[in-house]
């Protein structure tokens, strides 16, 4: 469990830089329709998850990672071992990511977390429980096939946490150095896009991490973020808290 504390405090380190970039050099001043409410329901959402993650999400990864079906994806090289699996591992995410846009029964939870009509570090941690359990299931048939252990399923979440942190901010690169990290990772400007209140790019840019499943699989929009950017679900708008945890149920 040193392991689990050690991913609590990336998290928690990664999550206060990102917060203090975004507000001291920020891209684009955001005009927030209730700021404080808005930042509430984004963090409640966040509260929640870390709340069933004792209850359902740890035991059934635990169970998974410690299945033991086959062992043919072993490697015996940590480093190399490692950056398989972040790399099998961020492959299902973005196809993961997809299917919850693309299937109307995914869409009905992932569509909260769209649902926001401003973006910045908080709403990278806006997704509702019921994707959260769906997700943690469908994953554990990700590491039983891979062999995915669970200290690199450790580290990979926390480098997943701080690269959504990251692509959600407000945080202002110097353009060179976004032009350049957008060839390997998911930049601001790329999933920004992707929160784009029109729904031809809202379903585009799926990447988690690396950003170039995108561009294999023909889902990188063309679309360029400008300042002001409607963001959002086309035809919908931000709901209150209680409608939005029971939004699935519509
Ligand atoms: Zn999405």
């Amino acid at each position: 469990m040193e392991l689990l504390d050690q991913k609590i405090w990336i998290i928690v380190i990664g999550l206060i830089l990102f917060v203090l970039l975004e507000n001291v050099f920020p891209k684009e001043k955001i005009k927030f329709v209730k700021k404080i409410n808005r930042t509430f329901k984004n963090i409640f959402f966040w509260v929640l998850n870390i709340g069933i993650t004792p209850i359902i999400i740890l035991p059934i990864t635990i169970y998974a990672t410690t299945f033991n079906l086959h062992q043919t994806f072993v490697i015996n090289h940590f480093l190399i071992q490692f950056l398989f699996h972040l790399v099998i591992y961020d492959l299902f995410l973005y196809f993961w990511h997809r299917a919850n846009h693309e299937i109307p029964f995914l869409w009905r939870f992932h569509h909260v977390h769209h649902l926001d009509e401003t973006l910045d570090v908080s709403s990278g941690i806006r997704f509702h429980f019921g994707e959260v359990v769906l997700s943690a299931l469908v994953r554990c048939a990700v590491i039983i096939a891979f062999n995915i252990s669970l200290t690199n399923l450790l580290l990979i979440e926390a480098i997943v946490f701080i690269s959504s942190a990251f692509h959600h901010s407000n945080i202002k690169l110097p353009q060179k150095l976004e032009s350049i990290l957008s060839h390997i990772i998911v930049t601001p400007s790329i999933h920004w896009v992707h929160h784009h209140k029109r729904q031809k790019e809202t379903d585009s840019n799926y990447c988690a991490i690396f950003s170039f499943w995108d561009y294999l699989f023909g889902t990188k929009s063309k679309f360029k973020r400008y300042l002001g950017m409607p963001i959002g679900v086309e035809g919908d708008k931000e709901q209150s808290l209680s409608k939005l945890i029971t939004r699935p149920l519509k």
